[in-house]
Formats: C-alpha cells, sequence, structure tokens
C-alpha cells in the first residue's frame, strides 16, 4: 500500500514550489502570508517519505486514518511534526486520536465532541484543538455538520474546557474546474465571520481550513488559514 521513497530534492523542491504559490496568492488577495498554516498531507506515503519532509522543513502533517497515524507516529516520534487528523474519527479511535493528534480538523458530531473531552479529562490531556467539519453541500454520503445543526455543537463546545474550538474545516464537492469550489470557500468564511461576531472560538481569528492540492490558491484567495495539500508535495498517490 505504501508508496516508494520520495528523495529530499524532490520533496524539497515540491514544498518551495507550494509554499511560493502560496506566497502568491496571498500577495493577490492582499493578505499576511503568515496567517496562513500548510498541512503537507502525508497518508499512504512511507515513514521515510515523511520522515524527509520534516527534514526539509514540512512542520504539519496531516493523516487521515488512525491506525495508519499510529504506526508512522510511534516510528517518527510525535514531538517530531505537528499532526493533524483529516479524516473522519470513528468513535471507537476516538482515545488513540487523542493520544497522537495535536490537531482534530475533523470533528462533526456532538457525541464525538462529548466523548473527546471525556476522554482528555481521563487521559489528563489539558487541551485539544479542534476543528468542526462542515457540510455545506448537503452531502448525505459525506461527514461534516450540517449548516442547520452547527448551533447545537458550537453550544456544547463553549461548555467544554479540553476541547478548543479552533475553527472550521470543509472538504467540498469535486469538481473538474476548481473555480466552481469558490462558492464554498466565500462561504465557509461568511459563516467563520460570523461566528467570529459570536465569540465562539478560543482563539482571536477562527481558523479557516480549506484548500488541496487542485485549489488551494483559489482557497487562500477566499480565506483560507489552513491548507491541505498532499499530492502537490508527495506527488500522485497510488489507489488502496
Ligand atoms: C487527501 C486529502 C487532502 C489532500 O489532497 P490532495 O489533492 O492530494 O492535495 C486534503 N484534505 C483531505 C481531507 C484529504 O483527505
Amino acid at each position: 500500500m505504501m508508496q516508494n521513497a520520495k528523495t529530499e530534492s524532490e520533496l524539497s523542491k515540491n514544498l518551495a514550489k507550494v509554499r511560493s504559490k502560496i506566497r502568491q496568492a496571498a500577495e493577490k488577495a492582499n493578505r499576511n502570508v503568515d496567517e496562513i498554516k500548510l498541512v503537507a498531507v502525508s497518508k499512504t506515503h512511507s515513514v521515510e517519505t515523511l520522515q524527509t519532509a520534516i527534514s526539509v522543513g514540512a512542520g504539519i502533517l496531516g493523516e487521515n486514518k488512525v491506525q495508519e497515524a499510529e504506526e508512522k507516529i510511534e516510528q517518527i516520534g510525535r514531538e517530531k511534526a505537528e499532526w493533524h487528523l483529516i479524516g473522519h474519527l470513528q468513535s471507537n479511535k476516538a482515545r488513540k486520536a487523542v493520544e497522537l493528534f495535536d490537531v482534530i480538523q475533523t470533528l462533526d458530531s456532538v457525541k464525538l465532541a462529548k466523548r473527546l473531552e471525556r476522554i482528555c479529562q481521563e487521559e489528563n490531556r489539558e487541551s485539544l484543538s479542534v476543528l468542526v467539519q462542515v457540510d455545506l453541500a448537503n452531502e448525505k454520503t459525506k461527514s461534516g455538520v450540517l449548516r442547520k445543526d452547527l448551533p447545537e455543537i458550537i453550544e456544547f463546545l463553549q461548555t467544554c474546557k479540553r476541547l478548543k474550538f479552533d475553527g472550521l474545516m470543509i472538504i467540498p464537492p469535486f469538481f473538474e474546474d476548481a473555480e466552481k469550489v469558490r462558492p464554498y470557500f466565500s462561504e465557509l468564511k461568511k459563516l467563520r465571520d460570523e461566528l467570529l461576531e459570536q465569540n465562539v472560538f478560543a482563539n482571536e481569528t477562527g481558523e479557516l481550513s480549506m484548500g488541496m492540492s487542485g485549489d488551494f490558491e483559489i482557497a487562500i484567495e477566499e480565506g483560507a488559514t489552513i491548507v491541505r495539500v498532499g499530492t502537490a508535495i508527495f506527488g500522485a498517490r497510488k489507489r488502496g
């Protein structure tokens, strides 16, 4: 399943290219590039490739499966990078996720939030950063909180002592034409801005995690503070 190891020069070249595009998109949108974090999405890639990526400056890594992440993080070291969970979290993997990840980007139910809060208490984890994954397209097959259900989870997060509600995340529907995804990004930003006025975030700005290899520049133009880029850094993934 794992891909062949990527070389240091390949990864550093790709990272530089992505960072330069991030800078250009930020400039185009009159934004400060320092407010945009790059999550290098390393799912399906080998421990060796991840270690090389870290050595050439990938500071934040994104994984979508708890078990795959566990194997990698055990070998690489928890403290060697910041680890983000970007895939759906099943409740039976919640304890493991609390142990492994710095940020859970895919919080999608009150039930899961309750469980994570309780596990943090039990495991003496002082704080856990979470983003709420929002489903703006009403895609029933995908995870994510529907707009109408947002108030309930946000209200619950206000009562949490350990979970830090740091922002919103979206995986929009796929379009061949990346421009078609722009309305989802701008709508998520609008939602974030409304929530900012309600003072519900644990930080001052409210993160917006949106944009992948095919559309991260558009996402940045629309206000992304976190982009999740896999293919443009690591190359194409083999299908599982
Ligand atoms: C795989 C994945 C990405 C990265 O996708 P690329 O197109 O390879 O950049 C970003 N976000 C999520 C949630 C993913 O699962």
